[in-house]
């Protein structure tokens, strides 16, 4: 790993991609020795002092945001913790992330919500906390405590605030702090244990079934309360055609709904889950090729807004059991930027500006963020693409503690290469 915090930058031709100036040019980018985006100068620093990166093919960005992260941190840090997180995150392209809050004990404290914000890593690191008191989905969390010591969004992600009651309280609380409430859209009640959509795995296997209804009766409920409160929502990881008919139709009324979409479930169906492997267990489940389209239709004319990568990692003992008896949940960091590349834009003829813009910009003004940008006198915050590059996923090498990827073994087309930040080129893989 290079880390080299006195020298300055020079890309001189790169793809420049700034969704905050609708900026997609061909150009060079020169980061000086304090690390601000300036001009590139007549005279470059000497050679001791100056990193070139010089490559054909590359798209310069600014730093990528994941709304959607769980660390294991406290709790599971055999699985993940904040450092070995942050390092897979830098790793694809990430300079900001938001963590899930259920943690062990679950981060309904404000203590643990300054305790995430504090950490000295590699990426910022901006968490969310509990929307209701241990997620339990009983009481509302301290909003304003935990809002107060840093957090930037609620949510019980893993599960959802059932209780209509409680939602409305929680979200009620969150309008008055200005911060959205993310919701793990799914009803437990209409899940009632299933595991996986219908397909011929599911079937082979007897798995027990996990129907859309379980999530599209939660998303229209969800809704309901967003129209009712007014309050910010934001769905969480969409799986289904129907999910995103009902956030198109909030949105066109005006509701303060944005949704995300996986690199997961806008590359994979359910029917290509290959037999009895538990990582291609995830929470929603994979859908149907028609999902699919859905879900790529809903980020081509905007009403998924927003990429994330619900990076779960789970270590391997426990993902190693089946199909039946894995936890839920792949990691999904490193190669977050190859799938949505690859799906979106090589497949589907997503402008690459929209696709930083669902990286950056999006994610960015769903948190209360001022986003980084690529405008000289910026302090750098950057993220270096090669969408061409061919590589073969290797879970041994990745800088997350667990390997739970479908993507284990196989060759994907692209990849961050560097991620630049507070005055600090990263750059394991040059
Ligand atoms: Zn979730």
């Amino acid at each position: 790993m290079k880390n080299e915090p006195q020298k300055a930058l020079y890309i001189p031709h790169a793809r420049l991609l700034d969704p905050a100036n609708g900026r997609d040019e061909q150009g060079a980018l020169f980061v000086d020795a304090e690390g601000r985006l300036a001009p590139v100068p007549a005279k470059l620093p000497p050679a001791a002092r100056l990193t070139v990166i010089d490559r054909p093919g590359l798209v310069v960005t600014p730093g990528l945001c994941d709304v959607h992260v769980h660390f294991r941190d406290p709790g599971a840090t055999d699985a993940e913790d904040l450092l070995s997180g942050a390092a897979a995150a830098a790793n694809g392209g990430f300079t900001r992330v938001v963590t899930m809050p259920n943690t062990n004990p679950p981060t309904d404290t404000p203590d643990l919500v300054r305790r995430a914000r504090a950490a000295q890593t590699p990426v910022s690191i901006f968490p969310s906390a509990c929307a209701t008191l241990g997620r339990a989905g009983k009481v509302c969390a301290p909003l304003e405590a935990l809002e107060e010591a840093g957090a930037v969004a609620f949510s019980d992600d893993g599960a959802m605030v059932a209780d209509p009651e409680v939602m409305r309280v929680v979200m009620l609380r969150a309008k008055k702090l200005g911060r959205p409430v993310m919701d793990h859209a799914v009803l437990p009640r209409l899940q009632d244990g299933g595991v996986v959509r219908d397909c011929p795995a599911a079937r082979a296997l007897g798995l027990p079934l996990f129907p859309p209804e379980a999530e599209v009766e939660a998303v229209r409920a969800d809704i309901a309360l967003c129209r009712a409160t007014g309050c910010a929502l934001h769905l969480q990881h969409l799986s289904c055609a129907e999910s995103v008919d009902l956030v198109r139709q909030a949105r066109a009324e005006g509701l303060p709904v944005t949704a995300e979409a996986t690199p997961h479930h806008l590359a994979l169906a359910a029917e290509d889950i290959p037999g009895n492997d538990g990582n291609w267990r995830m929470n929603p489940p994979l859908g149907t090729r028609a999902d699919v389209q859905a879900l790529r239709q809903g980020v081509l004319e905007g009403t998924l807004t927003v990429f994330a990568t619900d990076h779960a990692p789970h270590a391997p003992a426990t993902k190693n059991k089946g199909f039946q008896a894995a936890p839920f949940g792949i990691i999904g960091l490193e190669t977050a930027v190859a799938v949505t590349w690859d799906v979106m834009v090589r497949q589907c003829g997503m402008a690459p500006l929209a696709w930083a813009a669902a990286w950056v910009t999006a994610p960015n003004a769903l948190i209360g963020l001022p986003p980084p940008t690529l405008a000289p006198g910026a302090p750098a915050e950057l993220a270096i693409l090669a969408p061409d590059d061919e590589w073969v996923v290797d879970p041994a090498r990745s800088a997350s503690k667990s390997a739970n990827t479908p993507w284990a073994g196989q060759t994907l087309h692209g990849r961050a290469i560097a991620t630049y930040r507070r005055g600090r080129l990263r750059a394991p893989a040059l």
